[in-house]
């Protein structure tokens, strides 16, 4: 028999996002309880291979579990017990094909698609880096879709926090009137142009990449509707330059003022994509911000915000990712970029602004990551700081996307969103890499 789990798996960030998951099915019979899960969107490789798990642990009393006649719900503690299996730490979960439930004559009570193929504690991770992986992209795009409608606005002027949708209160004058509810703005297009340059061009081919995002600029290339309605001025400037000359190494102003948000904002990809080390994760989110963003400062806050992702892709939680990727990327640093790093670590001490300034930006970003608990609640209040809201929340979307996944995600924020056929076909390339 199983050892049960710690009652505080709570806490733990890569639980959270597990307990996301709700409306599942319990079923149970003589010696163990098998809890089927709603369906996660998988790629559909993945999900040809429908199944269910049986988890080899009875509670005292199967009774405890709340009963409605002979549905039976999950109470919360018996949830927390599964999910602490489905991050392989208890290996005594299986996988069972769905003949094999009929066969075995349990109670079955099915919502929806059962969706998954879990053999061994390795698969099950895999799979929750799946969803965690997608949970980054789509948390990035409706970060910025939710927030586009916001964007300009001062905090005192926004709806209350519980308010702030897609559709914002009738009362309130949004910013972009004419762009569709869930639409994702530059933010959104200029990652998914990085995400496609990332999976043609592991290492990033910076020429392919920067015409990627001048064929956002001119023909709306990964955007939903093939509208751009929003550019900032230093993308703008440095993409007309590239326009002219043609070198994605000399476009971009270096100034001390040249240090906007746009480069961070589509980073995220760089730590989706492949397998890799750190020092690649580095090299790639200091690369893609040079055609546009090719400040120090700029490049750097890229780095911390990179790899930062990269681990929480891997399952650490924010706050360790956080501390890994600033002693990683000062170990990376060259003796001239020390003042430039510690500019950004020293930008944490001040006040959030959700400006657009990169410094701001990034430490804006990631306390609504480190002050919420669900993925809604961190990006409502990524919004509530005003300014670049869209941007904000998409940083912050991006990063709470990883660590709660892709059901952590509301169900009315995905369907709202526009272009999911264009998000489903770059994560089906995501996950065959
Ligand atoms: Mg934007």
């Amino acid at each position: 028999m199983a050892r049960e789990p710690p009652d505080s798996i709570g806490v733990d960030s890569s639980v959270r996002f597990s307990i996301a998951a709700t409306n599942c099915t319990v079923q149970y019979g003589p010696d163990s309880v098998r809890l089927i899960q709603p369906p996660v969107r998988l790629s559909s490789r993945v999900r040809r291979r429908r199944c269910c798990c049986e988890l080899n642990w009875l509670p005292s009393d199967p009774r405890s579990l709340n009963q409605t006649g002979n549905r039976p719900r999950a109470d919360a503690r018996f949830l927390r017990v599964f999910q602490y299996s489905l991050m392989g730490r208890r290996p005594n979960v299986r996988a069972l094909p769905l003949s094999e439930v009929d066969r075995l004559g349990w109670t079955t009570e099915r919502h929806g698609t059962i969706v998954g193929h879990w053999t061994s504690e390795k698969n099950f991770m895999a799979l929750d880096k799946i969803a965690r992986t997608r949970g980054g992209l789509y948390g990035l795009l409706i970060g910025d879709a939710l927030g586009v409608p916001y964007e300009f606005s001062t905090p005192d002027s926004l709806p209350a926090r519980h308010l702030i949708e897609m559709s914002p209160p009738d009362d309130f004058s949004r910013a972009h009137s004419s762009v569709p509810p869930g639409t994702w703005s530059d933010d959104g297009a200029q990652a998914l142009v990085l995400l496609d340059s990332l999976l043609q061009y592991a290492t990033l081919d910076l020429r392919h990449f920067t015409n990627g995002l001048l064929d956002w600029y001119r023909y709306g290339f990964m955007t939903p509707d093939g509208t751009v309605f929003d550019i900032g001025n230093q993308t703008r400037y440095a993409l007309e330059n590239f326009a002219r000359h043609g070198n994605p190494l000399t476009c971009s102003p270096v100034d001390d003022w040249s240090n906007g948000n746009g480069s961070l904002m589509r980073t995220l990809p760089c730590a989706l994509v492949g397998a890799l080390t750190p020092t690649e994760v580095v090299a790639r989110a200091r690369q893609q911000s040079l055609p546009t963003h090719a400040h120090p400062r700029s490049q750097l806050a890229c780095a911390l915000y990179a790899v930062m992702a990269w681990r929480m892709v891997d399952g650490e939680g924010p706050v360790e990712g956080l501390d890994f990727a600033q002693d990683f990327v000062e170990s990376t640093l060259d003796p001239s970029e020390r003042s430039e790093f510690f500019t950004i670590l020293d930008g944490r001490l001040d006040p959030s602004k959700g400006s657009g300034y990169v410094v701001d930006s990034l430490w804006s970003a990631i306390r609504s990551v480190l002050a919420t608990s669900d993925y809604e609640s961190c990006v409502r209040l990524a919004i509530s700081l005003g300014n670049d809201t869209d941007t904000t929340a998409c940083i912050a979307g991006g990063l709470a996307g990883i660590l709660y996944g892709e059901q952590g995600i509301p169900d009315r924020w995905r369907q709202a969103l526009k272009g999911e056929v264009i998000v489903e076909e770059m994560l089906a390339r995501v996950t065959e890499v």
